[in-house]
């Protein structure tokens, strides 16, 4: 049986997770759920669950979350700190970090610093500190196992490899926009842009998939979990999210990961690793997916792409601020404050313009998060 953790567990991915729990009561068990602010959703799955704590970082919620428990047994913490402290708890086998952003930094490193395996989703904290938080894993001898579908293909395709592999071929749907020319981006609209083709998710991952900045955040995803350098990963726009990603090696071969697109087999994956259990999902029909194709990605109308690129190049704060900058630039965006080419605008702005530390300490990229968001 092991102990999940997560962080996150009111989200796109925390609730997939719960499915993936609620299938496999004899594998899995919710030892405890932390949410944002949702009390109402995070109170029904502690009722479902039965976890030994849930944990609610808007404390003004706290009485709620206690009040509706207060009968049940289960320990309810609220608060930043106490998300953090949590992850040090002895009973917890696997900490699930799907908190959307910089936010799931300092819970996901506490839970390395206290031995346990991450199940990653939260790719914000690899892009922000991934020396920091790869150097942690490796020092106390944790695996950090990917949640993100690209990622969790990438690594299956390694799993039982002995040679290092070459490249890296990152696939991505293209988001909502994809063929769009600039001048016709200028004018896309908010509810055009949540609306992606083939995944349901998180309102700041799918704008970031329409800006393919998502990508770009994975690209420096791959770079810390596979030790790759970035001109080493490339990235394919393939429309039918069926090819989750591929790997290639010196002797030319390609292997990939394919699946229907739904979050819960990479979910489960990382919670069974290394074996691989039952799923209840439909299985792929390749005779309705006859086709599968791949194209260039449109560098010149989705900037974000480069950008990425650039910060993961330069090193040291510079994926910090372009995440910060990107975080403020979706939600300006989301709120109605600036169009869409301006979130790729944003973030080229604060990236040559904010201070750069060559070789931050993570109180370094706590203050550099914090300078953004202020300017
Ligand atoms: P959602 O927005 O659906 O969920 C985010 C979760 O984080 C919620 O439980 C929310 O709580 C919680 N949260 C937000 N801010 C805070 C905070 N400051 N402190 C504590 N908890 C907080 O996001 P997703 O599930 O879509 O994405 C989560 C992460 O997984 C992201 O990093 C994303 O890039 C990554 N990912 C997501 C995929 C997907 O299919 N959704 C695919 C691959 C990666 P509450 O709602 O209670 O406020």
């Amino acid at each position: 049986m092991k102990r999940i953790a997560i962080l996150g567990s009111t989200g796109s991915i925390g609730t997939q997770a719960l499915n993936v729990i609620r299938r496999h009561p004899d594998r899995f068990a919710a030892e405890v759920l932390c949410a944002g602010s949702n009390a109402e959703l995070l109170i029904r799955q502690a009722v479902e669950f039965e976890p030994n704590a849930v944990v609610i970082a808007d404390e003004s919620k706290y009485a709620l979350v206690n009040e509706a428990l207060g009968h049940t047994g289960v320990k309810v913490y609220a608060g930043v700190e106490a998300m953090v402290d949590v992850m040090a708890m002895s009973s917890i086998d696997v900490v699930l970090a799907a908190i959307v952003g910089f936010a799931g930094l300092r819970p996901t490193l506490r839970a390395i610093e206290s031995g346990k395996a991450v199940a990653l989703a939260n790719k914000e904290t690899l892009v922000v500190a991934g020396s920091i938080v790869t150097e942690a894993a490796l020092r106390h001898k944790v695996p950090i196992l990917p949640v993100d579908s690209e990622h969790s293909a990438i690594f299956q395709c390694l799993v039982g490899e002995v040679s290092e592999a070459d490249k890296l071929l990152l696939t991505a749907s293209g988001g909502p926009f994809r063929g769009l020319t600039r001048e016709q981006l200028a004018g896309v609209t908010l509810d055009q842009a949540l609306h992606h083709p083939n995944w349901s998710m998180g309102r700041k991952v799918t704008i970031d998939s329409a800006t393919l900045m998502n990508k770009g955040l994975e690209v420096i995803e791959a770079h810390w979990l596979f030790g790759m350098p970035a001109s080493q990963i490339e990235v394919l726009v393939h429309p039918q999210s069926v090819v989750h990603s591929m790997v290639q090696f010196a002797d030319g071969s390609v292997k990939a990961q394919l699946g229907v697109p739904t979050m819960e087999t990479p979910i489960q994956y990382a919670f069974s690793y290394p074996e691989r259990i039952e799923s209840y999902l439909p299985r792929l029909d390749f005779m309705q997916h006859s086709s599968l194709t791949f194209e260039q990605p449109d560098r010149k109308a989705f900037r974000c792409l480069d950008l990425a690129y650039a910060a993961i190049e330069r090193g040291g704060n510079m994926p910090c601020i372009m995440n910060a900058a990107n975080e403020v630039a979706v939600e300006q965006f989301i709120q109605g404050r600036i169009p869409f080419l301006g979130i790729a605008d944003y973030v080229e702005r604060a990236m040559q313009t904010a201070h750069f530390i060559a070789e931050p300490t993570l109180d370094d990229l706590i203050l550099t998060d914090k300078n953004i968001r202020n300017q």
